[in-house]
Formats: structure tokens, C-alpha cells, sequence
């Protein structure tokens, strides 16, 4: 049987012995095209189990910031590999993880003082709330309510759910949220609105925490609001001992031109959550920051006063290995410049772009260029899928998001691969858009 087994499957593609087996995220399987089978990756290069060959745009949401199969990455963790692989993170320490925190405290904003470590975007910003609430908890104050921006994402475990405000796909779950308000976006006209609102919320209600994405919201399509509205929150939040939040799991890393978009702000956060580029995608990380008022309000001898939240492979010193070495790659100036020259490159494709009939708005922060198409809301349905295909027939991987198409390319990119990008961009404006 187990011989007749494995002659069945002789002969079928991956994508084929994929549907069989395999429950994928984010997808509705009975109107799901099948799915493509990538063989490996190098750089910028995706490569199919036919041989085609595609530029991978969004470096795989946003993670593999420094190209796939990095040497550099891959020599630190192969490296950690044959000293350490996994150690139980309550009762043990370890080098690659002091390293690592000591280093992320170098570079993220000055007021970050201890590092809490997880294994994904969603739990980094679950522990952010944690801390937020429980902080109050700890001190005696009640306070019971999250408060997000519209529009936000910030992951997809319970808490992350709750807060994110892109609820279409939430209808089975949302009784089970917990109890959050949601802010208007400041965007420059209605900044003082958005600010006496708050101040009738702060009244109103019991609010813990503010979980927001500094300056750019990623799975909104990366959508850009106004920095100074968001600073008059920050600052109002602050004075109410409203712990701050920056999900920084997709800006961090330099996407914004700066190491953390919270650098561009006068108002640091209390808590700032990372994974995504952080560990480069080799090695699946994410990591929680706080201040110390922040660890102060846990540190007791109550037991109970503690953060009880632990995933088993928290703090895996393959991920740290993978983390430092790619922030050495962030800080050589090999990778500094590079993001230089794709913010100027974007630049002036963004100017083109402006001046193009069918681009509603072009928006630019750091490596990140969204474009919105300027395409009536009835078209969104197919476009999706369309846009997608088009980019894949011209061996670009993107994708859209509505009616924006967004490039977040690694920052190793070339200047002639980010022009085959920028080509198939200006085609479908011609061939798609109507
Ligand atoms: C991707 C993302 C998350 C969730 O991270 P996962 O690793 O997918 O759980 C949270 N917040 C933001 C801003 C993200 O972009």
C-alpha cells in the first residue's frame, strides 16, 4: 500500500498534491485559483517549479528586506546552528539573545529599555496590549478599553483581531472582542476634530492602551495620515497615562528611510513591537519593546504581578542569530545606500505616475510606493486578481490590494529590476485600466 501510495503521487505537480493536503491562510479555497509552487529564491528572484522566474516586489510580505537565502544570514544562523539550537526561554538565557537585545536597544528609540521576545507580528502586538493592560491592572487603576485607528491591522489572534479595523473577514468572531473604540485617522483637515473627540473619549471611557501603526498603515494599502495629527494623540495619551503602541512589525527595519517610523516623531512610544524584516525571513521572530515605567509596574514580589505569557519557542537563538546578522546588513553602507537610491528612484517614478490620467493618488514614504488606480468601485471586485495575473505574466510578484498597487521591494533590488517593476506598472495602466 505504502509503494502504491507513493506511485500516486508520482506524476502530479506540487500545486496538485497541494490541494490535497493543504488548508492555506487567507484563502477560499473553492474559488481560489490553485496555487503556484516556488522552488527557491535568491535575492530578489522567485523561482516556480516550471522554471519561471519572477522579481518578488513585496519582498514576501515585507520580510526578506536584504534578498532570500542572504549568504551573510545564512552563514550567522548555520553558524548559531551547530552551537545552540533551542532552549527553553524561562529559566535559561542566552548569547545570541543578550546580543541581540543590546543591540536592538542601540537602534530603536532611546526611551526602549527592555525586550520581551515572541515568534510572530500578531503576538508581538497581543503582548503590546497585554502590557498595556495588565500595567493598569498591576497599579490598581481600571481601565479596560483599547483604543486603534480606523483602519488599522494588526494582526490575527484574538486581541490583534479586536483592535484591527479591517473587520470584513471578522464576522464569526467578533463577539469574543475585546472592547475597543477606533479612532478616526488624523489626515490634516480634520486633525483638531480628531483631537477634541479624543479628549470626549478620555472622559467617557477607561483607556489602557492606543495601538496605532506609526505614519503608515500597511494592510490598509499602504495608507499615509497626517504625523503631526498623530503626535497631538501621542501627546494628549501620554498625559493621560494612555500606553502607546507602535505596531512597527511592517515599518521597522528602514522601510520608512528611517530605522523605526516612531524616529520621525517627537513623541516616543512606551511599547513598540517588531517581527517581519526583523529576523529577514529566515527564521520566523518577533519581539516586544517597553520602557521601564513600563517593567517597573511588573516587577514585584507577587508573583501574579509578572507577565505570564510565553510561546514555546520565544527567544530561539537561531531567529536572534538571524535578527543580528541582518541588522549589521541595515547599518553596512552598502544597504544604506541602497535605500537611498531606491527612495530616489521611486521619487521620480512617482512624479511620473502623478501626472498619468489613470493614477488616482501616488503615495511614497521611505522604500514603500502605493498607487491608487483610478477605477470606479465597481471594477475592485476582479481587478485584484486581474493586476495579479498581468505582474505574474510579466514575472513581477505584487499584490494589490483594491484598487492600490504597492511595491516594497529588498533593499538589494537593482536599478534595472525595479525598472522591470515600474514597466509592468505603466502596462497595466495601459492594458488593464479602461
Ligand atoms: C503583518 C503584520 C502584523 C501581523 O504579523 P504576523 O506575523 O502576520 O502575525 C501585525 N501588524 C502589522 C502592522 C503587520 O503588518
Amino acid at each position: 500500500m505504502k509503494f502504491l501510495g507513493k506511485n500516486i503521487r508520482f506524476g502530479k505537480s506540487l500545486s496538485e498534491r497541494d490541494q490535497e493536503v493543504i488548508w492555506h491562510p487567507l484563502t477560499q479555497h473553492k474559488t481560489a485559483a490553485s496555487l503556484k509552487a516556488i522552488k527557491k529564491a535568491k535575492g530578489v528572484w522567485l523561482e516556480d517549479e516550471d522554471g519561471n522566474r519572477y522579481i518578488d516586489g513585496i519582498a514576501s510580505w515585507y520580510t526578506s528586506m536584504y534578498g532570500h537565502c542572504n549568504p551573510k544570514i545564512r552563514k550567522a544562523v548555520s553558524k548559531q546552528m551547530e552551537k545552540l539550537d533551542q532552549i527553553v526561554f524561562s529559566g535559561f538565557t542566552h548569547e545570541p539573545a543578550v546580543e541581540l537585545a543590546e543591540k536592538l536597544l542601540e537602534i530603536l528609540p532611546h526611551n526602549q529599555a527592555k525586550l520581551f521576545f515572541n515568534d510572530n507580528g500578531s503576538t508581538a502586538t497581543e503582548v503590546g496590549m497585554k502590557m498595556a493592560l495588565q500595567y493598569h491592572h498591576n497599579k490598581g487603576n481600571k481601565r479596560n478599553v483599547m483604543m486603534a485607528l480606523e483602519e488599522g491591522f494588526h494582526g490575527d489572534t484574538f486581541g490583534a483581531m479586536s483592535v484591527s479595523g479591517l473587520s470584513v473577514y471578522n464576522g464569526a468572531f467578533e463577539e469574543h472582542f475585546i472592547e475597543v473604540i477606533r479612532l478616526p485617522k488624523p489626515v490634516g483637515y480634520n486633525n483638531e476634530e480628531v483631537l477634541k473627540l479624543l479628549k470626549a473619549w478620555i472622559e467617557e471611557y477607561d483607556i489602557a492602551g492606543f495601538i496605532y501603526e506609526p505614519l503608515v498603515q500597511g494592510a490598509a494599502a499602504m495608507k499615509t495620515y497626517s504625523k503631526a495629527g498623530l503626535e497631538d494623540i501621542l501627546k494628549l495619551c501620554k498625559l493621560n497615562d494612555i500606553i502607546c503602541i507602535a505596531d512597527e512589525v511592517m515599518t521597522g527595519f528602514g522601510k520608512t528611510g528611517k530605522n523605526f517610523a516612531s524616529q520621525y516623531l517627537q513623541v516616543s512610544p512606551d511599547v513598540l513591537c517588531l517581527s517581519k524584516a526583523l529576523s529577514a525571513g529566515m527564521v520566523p521572530m518577533g519581539i516586544t519593546s517597553c520602557t521601564q515605567k513600563i517593567y517597573d509596574a511588573f516587577y514585584d514580589d507577587d508573583v501574579s504581578k509578572g507577565l505570564f505569557h510565553g510561546h514555546t519557542y520565544t527567544g530561539n537563538p537561531l531567529a536572534c542569530a538571524a535578527a543580528l546578522a541582518s541588522i549589521k546588513l541595515l547599518q553596512s553602507d552598502e544597504i544604506q545606500q541602497q535605500i537611498k537610491d531606491i527612495i530616489s528612484w521611486h521619487q521620480s517614478f512617482a512624479t511620473q505616475l502623478k501626472q498619468h490620467p489613470k493614477v488616482a493618488e501616488v503615495r511614497q514614504i521611505g522604500v514603500i510606493l502605493a498607487v491608487d488606480l483610478a477605477v470606479k468601485m465597481e471594477r475592485y471586485g476582479n481587478l485584484r486578481n486581474e493586476l495579479y495575473q498581468f505582474f505574474m505574466d510579466r514575472g513581477v510578484f505584487l499584490r494589490p490590494l483594491g484598487n492600490t498597487i504597492y511595491i516594497l521591494a529588498p533593499y538589494v533590488i537593482q536599478k534595472e529590476e525595479m525598472q522591470q517593476i515600474y514597466d509592468a506598472i505603466l502596462a497595466c495602466l495601459e492594458e488593464v485600466i479602461h
